[in-house]
């Protein structure tokens, strides 16, 4: 006994499940989206919406030619080879043409972040709404799905298990609200629950090294994929794969962007000390800083970044509300961060006769410049973001079982799936939790709709 009917049923409503629902709805198609909290926010809107992608137009219109394969190499090296190399490719190839779509017929206004390029993008790839904000992404998927007429969105409604015929095969999901729970007959599910970041026990578990750090992600979060998944023989993989950041402002509870390292601040301890190659990735350095005296770090940067990265809405903020530190001499910004005085100075030395060099102990690179008054230095916690392992999918985000076979009619995307950041946090390069999410999203929506509409004209 059904309690209603649908084509298409989507778990969770952030990018995933948003971008999913739009290519679902092909052809009059019944799309249904259901969503646990009573909000559309997510990690889709905590994050600063930037999605990388290769061969879009706005990279030509700036003169950018790269090509997927370059793109998906890059994102290869960073993890070590260790994503599933097709998976990663398909998602590379996908990422052109999910941000023109994105544009031309969702009129979503993004543009190509010139600002400055992230650690390991051999080119300018970000694409993002004007404000830098994941807010904005996440408003402007809502609008699109509002005015859709057949795509219902259900609010307050947890999917709560998967509902099988005698084959293994999905046929319809069970839905928990206020008003008990209910039976969706579907003839597609799509997994967009994300990860296991808010699941404490799943974070010990599969990633020890980080479950001491703050999580910085969407408390609905919970690995309720990975559960629902192992209900039907869904076979999982890279659980301890994720991303984390090392910037985080605790006490306004704000990102600072790395664009402060990249453009060529430092990090240092409360002795006043580096401990390492910032640059290399926000991701594993994470680690790096709860090792330090007090679990934290505070960057130090210079006037002429703040004044390029003022722009962004996050950074903007910050400024705002005085979060940053500032000050002419190096002594007086120590002395306000309560940073060791003595050491910061030695550092700061240290660190300007390493960038005319270009290179350090640290085995950093990237100098973009001799920092030079006026200085600004915050203080910044580790965390974890959200994570990047889940259920096993093929190129089509569909689901695989124990046996790596297709489990009929059940998709998975974004942090709900593998992603293609590998085993560890130094595989996470900026840009794979988006381009997973509304990657995959894109996929499995237009798979399912197709699959569908082909399956309704054999029969
Ligand atoms: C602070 C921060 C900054 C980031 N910045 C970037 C960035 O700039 N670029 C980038 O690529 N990535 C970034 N990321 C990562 C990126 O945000 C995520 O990888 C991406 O948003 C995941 O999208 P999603 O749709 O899978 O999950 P979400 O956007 O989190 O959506 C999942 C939804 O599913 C709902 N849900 C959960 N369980 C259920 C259930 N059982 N039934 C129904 N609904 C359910 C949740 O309530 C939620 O609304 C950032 C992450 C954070 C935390």
């Amino acid at each position: 006994m059904w309690d209603a009917e649908l084509d298409i049923v989507i778990a969770g409503a952030g990018g995933c499940g948003l971008i999913a629902a739009l290519a679902a709805a092909k052809e009059g198609l019944e799309v249904g989206v259901f969503e646990k909290t009573e909000f559309i926010l997510g990690n889709t809107a905590a994050s600063a919406g930037m999605i990388p992608a290769a061969d879009t137009k706005l990279q030509k219109e700036a003169g950018i030619y790269e090509s997927e394969e370059e793109m998906a190499e890059d994102i290869q090296i960073k993890n070590h080879y260790e994503s599933d190399t097709e998976l990663t490719l398909a998602l590379c190839k996908e990422s052109g043409k999910l941000i023109d779509w994105m544009v031309d017929d969702l009129n979503i206004e993004l543009s190509l972040v010139k600002e400055f390029k992230y650690p390991g993008q051999r080119n300018i790839r970000m694409h993002a709404p004007p404000s830098r904000s994941g807010l904005e992404l996440i408003k402007n998927l809502k609008h699109k799905v509002a005015n859709k007429e057949n795509i219902y969105l259900v609010m307050k409604t947890e999917v709560t298990d998967l509902i099988t015929n005698g084959e293994n095969e999905i046929i319809g999901v069970e839905v928990t609200s206020s008003d008990g729970k209910q039976r969706i007959k579907a003839e597609k599910v799509i997994l967009a629950t994300n990860g296991f970041g808010a699941n404490k026990d799943l974070v010990k578990k599969y990633i020890p090294e980080i479950a001491d750090a703050l999580y910085f992600g969407y408390e609905a979060n919970t690995g309720d994929a990975i559960k629902m998944g192992l209900k039907v023989n869904a076979s999982l993989a890279s659980l301890s794969g994720y991303q984390g950041h090392s910037a985080v402002a605790e006490s306004h509870g704000i990102l600072v962007t790395w664009g402060t390292i990249m453009m060529g601040g430092f990090m240092v301890n409360l002795n006043g000390n580096r401990f390492g190659n910032e640059p290399h990735g926000y991701s594993e350095f994470a680690v790096e800083v709860l090792k330090q005296p007090n679990k934290n770090g505070y960057i130090i940067f210079d006037q002429e970044i703040f004044d390029q990265l003022i722009s962004i809405e996050d950074f903007k903020k910050l400024a705002e509300m005085k979060a940053f530190k500032k000050a002419e001499s190096i002594e007086d910004l120590a002395e306000q961060l309560s940073v060791n005085k003595k050491n910061l100075k030695k550092t700061l030395d240290q660190f300007n006769d390493s960038a005319i060099r270009g290179s350090d102990e640290f085995g950093r690179k990237d100098f973009a410049k001799v920092l030079k008054p006026t200085y600004y230095g915050i203080k910044v916690a580790p965390a974890l973001f959200h994570t990047q392992g889940g259920l096993k999918i093929n190129k089509h985000a569909q689901v695989l079982n124990e046996n790596l076979e297709v489990i009929k009619n059940l998709y998975a995307g974004g942090g709900a799936a593998v992603g293609v950041s590998g085993d560890h946090s130094y595989g996470y390069m900026s840009g794979n939790g988006l381009l997973a999410a509304l990657g995959f999203g894109k996929i499995a929506g237009d798979h399912a709709a197709e699959s569908i509409i082909n399956e309704r004209m054999k029969n």
